[in-house]
């Protein structure tokens, strides 16, 4: 059998470090090309799952807790969230800036804040998708907020009600239903966040971020 030429690569077990760092760094320039206003590259090792963050999205109550498979109750046991991320070694933090301010606080308009995350979801889901292209099997995106929001803008989830999920590639928990410390990760390489409040001219500007585990 003749073996065809192709650029395709296969996936790899172990990679050489140096195509490790060249590759992460590719996935992070991709980021920005995407519309990441910043990418960073990251030890896995200083992501922090906190029981608390979990319990935030149930106390008090996210209006989304209960309503997709990808929140709470339904996310994934943290016990099993810090084995899997203990065995990653990296990955690609990104954040995108939303603006204008005023489009994105309690006061706005109900569709524009379902949108709040889909700009950095979107950028996650490629660079998942290229790292995965790329041999890194077992990359793993993860953005913010409820897929019932920045995918399917508020209507009844139909994973819940049918068992078929509008965008099966695309949904996903949020870092925060995972139990991730988003502010904690993201002090660690200096981005800030404000809590948002209704007078958006005290907050200098609102993030979204996401992660994607790569190796
Ligand atoms: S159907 Fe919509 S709300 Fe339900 S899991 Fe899929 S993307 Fe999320």
């Amino acid at each position: 059998m003749t073996v065809k030429k192709t650029d395709a690569r296969p996936f790899v077990i172990k990679v050489p470090e140096e195509r490790l760092m060249t590759d992460l760094e590719t996935f992070r320039e991709k980021a920005l090309e995407l519309g990441a206003a910043a990418a960073e590259i990251i030890r896995a090792s200083r992501i922090v799952v906190d029981e608390r963050v979990r319990l935030k999205c149930t106390v008090p109550r996210c209006l989304r807790a209960g309503e997709t498979p990808n929140c709470p109750p339904y996310a994934p046991e943290l016990d099993v969230v810090r084995k899997a991320f203990a065995k990653f070694s990296w990955g690609i933090l990104l954040k995108t800036h939303l603006e204008p301010m005023e489009n994105y606080t309690p006061k706005s308009g109900r569709e524009q804040n379902l949108l709040f995350h889909k700009k950095s979801g979107e950028i996650v889901y490629e660079l998942e998708r290229l790292a995965y292209k790329q041999g890194y099997h077992l990359a793993m995106g993860l953005g913010g907020g409820s897929c019932k929001d920045y995918l399917c803008r508020g209507l009844i989830c139909q994973f819940l009600d049918s068992g078929r999920c509008r965008f099966p590639l695309r949904a996903r928990p949020a870092m925060e239903a995972m139990g991730i410390d988003v502010v904690d990760l993201i002090s660690k390489v200096g981005w800030e966040a404000y809590p948002l409040l209704d007078d958006p001219g005290q907050i200098p500007c609102a993030i979204s971020v996401g992660l994607v585990l790569v190796y």
